[in-house]
């Protein structure tokens, strides 16, 4: 890994070589989340948007020179990555704005965002040997976890908390994880999973202690730029040579927050594109959060730091977002603070209701979490913080399917008729 120079501790600022620590910085406890710095010079000799654009790889990988993997590692066959970028006229008039687009990240193999990060974490833990990868999950993590395992025939060990919605524990157990299901909350689950983790040697993915985390996640804003130079602006393309030289960036992204390493990992993503010269501008990240979940919300309200955040009783109907102390904290303050974004709140009824209309407007069928982004975006049309030009990338983290009960409540029932074409006329005209 000659392109990754060390580890950076977020809170003291101090430096490591990647072999010399196994996850955090170790003055912290297990709050020492480090960040990833790379040689960008040494990384833009080997890849560029002219490279990209010839390139037929359309997964994560196509990125791999910007992962902090090493070149030859193995990587697992699942396709992640490359979801598509719609464009969302419809959806956008109804807004009263001109330019949106909605990520489809229910399109990963296991049907949610967190592919991008556990497909990172089966490389790391393959590279050190690791005999179980485990980690903590609202749901979505650990069937991401899950399912690249599957694919390697990896062990691995996922603690849910007992309210993870029937799908997502379906999943894994299907894909033959060793399954436990903890009475409590996912913060219970994360503490416990760290715990046995430590006991037993196991490879840990969890969200914001596992720096690698959010270096899977960047790589979604890569392909929202590179997606946009080359398949949505014709401008673009003429102005620069069929994004030979650089890509366009949003003007801002919406994305739901629960531990904060999605938005983390956008951030990362944007700044590594900016030092590369590859975008010229950062968008504005736009992190929104369950009222009843809001703990990133609150901070960044009132000021405080992430060091000084208190864990908070999470309840939503979002389990995706729920996170009484956010995970990823200092990751996810400073995405926000650092692009100029907002962070927005939005009840379960304005979560739920987005459901129908963004599935309606985009044909996208999102899970309560990815749906909580469109109901932010009303949020901040509403709060008057848009320009109808601005261009708005909306990420859907999950699929629809997750979480069908949550569905069903967001829309009416269908017409139940008899055997009769006259019992269908009826049900038409009622
Ligand atoms: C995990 C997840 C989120 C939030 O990501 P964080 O990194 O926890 O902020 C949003 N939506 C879905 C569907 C998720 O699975
Ligand atoms: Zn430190």
């Amino acid at each position: 890994m000659d392109h990754v120079k060390s580890l950076k501790c977020l809170i003291c600022g101090a430096e490591y070589h990647p072999d010399a620590i196994e996850y955090v910085c170790p003055h912290h406890g297990e709050d020492g989340i480090v960040d990833v710095q790379y040689d960008y010079e040494l990384i833009g000799r080997r890849i560029g948007p002219a490279t990209l654009a010839e390139n037929r790889d359309y997964t994560v990988w196509r990125y791999k020179p910007l992962l902090p993997v090493e070149p030859e590692s193995p990587v697992p066959p699942l396709t992640v990555g490359w979801t598509p970028l719609y464009r969302a006229d419809r959806l956008a008039a109804g807004l009263g704005l001109k330019h949106v687009w909605v990520k489809d990240e229910g399109r990963q193999p296991s049907a949610s965002f967190k592919d991008r990060a556990s497909v990172v974490a089966v490389v790391k833990a393959q590279e050190r040997h690791a005999e179980v990868i485990t980690t903590a999950s609202t749901g979505n993590a650990g069937a991401a976890l899950s399912a690249m395992c599957a694919s390697v025939g990896q062990k691995n060990v996922i603690f849910l908390p007992e309210s993870a919605p029937p799908a997502k524990v379906a999943q894994l157990l299907v894909y033959g994880s060793t399954v436990i299901m903890v009475r409590g909350t996912y913060d219970d689950a994360f503490e416990l999973c760290a715990q046995a983790a430590k006991e037993f040697g196991w490879y840990n993915r969890n969200t914001g202690y596992n720096p690698y985390m959010s270096e899977g996640k960047k790589t979604a804003a890569y392909e929202i730029c590179e997606q946009l130079t080359l398949t949505h602006s014709p401008l673009s393309l003429a102005g620069r040579g069929a994004g030979g030289e650089g890509w366009d960036a949003p003007d801002r992204i919406f994305v739901s927050v629960g531990d904060g390493c999605i938005i983390g990992g956008l951030h990362k993503g944007l700044r590594d594109l900016l030092a590369l010269g590859w975008i010229k501008k950062m968008p504005k990240l736009m992190g929104v959060q369950a009222a009843g979940s809001a703990a990133l919300y609150d901070a960044w309200r009132t000021g405080i730091s992430a060091m000084e955040m208190q864990p908070i009783d999470a309840q939503t109907i979002a389990d995706s977002i729920s996170a009484g102390l956010p995970a990823d904290r200092i990751k996810g303050l400073a995405a926000v603070r650092e692009t100029d974004g907002v962070y927005l709140k939005v009840t379960d009824a304005e979560i739920l209701a987005a459901i129908p209309v963004l599935a309606r407007g985009s044909g996208v069928f999102a899970e309560p979490a990815g749906a909580a982004a469109y109901a932010g975006l009303v949020k901040a049309v509403e709060q008057g913080l848009l320009h109808p030009d601005e261009r708005i990338v909306l990420l859907s983290t999950g699929n629809g399917l997750k979480d069908i009960a949550s569905a069903r409540k967001s829309v009416g029932e269908p017409l139940v008729v008899d055997k009769s074409l006259a019992d269908v006329k009826r049900a038409l005209t009622r």
